[in-house]
């Protein structure tokens, strides 16, 4: 299956092929710019051969809005967008007795009660897995 659906870009063009500056579709962030020339019968193909061979690595792509995003606005826990998926703040007051919590702990000092980080279970490392 092709991937057809790139970052934001824009093409260079001279005589004797295309080069091409890919941006972060969200942060509109300057990613990379080919080092290459491509060349092809369209634009278009030339675009996706770039964005195979030189592009995409430096990409995350959001699995929720299909967006191609630069790491600072991907969330990695949950391979979505920071759009898509916020990073969780840590939580400010415990959900059972309402205790504000000051620093980063794992039971609240009032009731005992575990506090609940979101995202914090999450620990699997298998980025790049298909
Ligand atoms: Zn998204
Ligand atoms: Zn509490």
């Amino acid at each position: 299956m092709t991937e057809s659906r790139t970052a934001k870009y824009k093409v260079i063009t001279d005589d004797v092929g295309y080069r091409f500056i890919f941006y972060c579709d969200i942060s509109d962030a300057h990613v990379c710019t080919t080092s290459r020339i491509y060349h092809g019968n369209s634009e278009k193909e030339a675009l996706l051969v770039a964005w195979q061979t030189e592009g995409r690595e430096h990409f995350n792509r959001c699995h929720k809005c299909g967006r191609w995003v630069i790491d600072a606005v991907y969330n990695a826990e949950v391979l979505e967008c920071v759009e898509c998926a916020p990073y969780e703040a840590e939580p400010k007051y415990c959900k059972n007795c309402g205790t504000k919590i000051e620093g980063y702990f794992k039971i609240c000092s009032c009731c005992g009660k575990k506090l609940i980080y979101e995202g914090s279970a999450a620990s699997n490392d298998t980025k790049g897995s298909v």
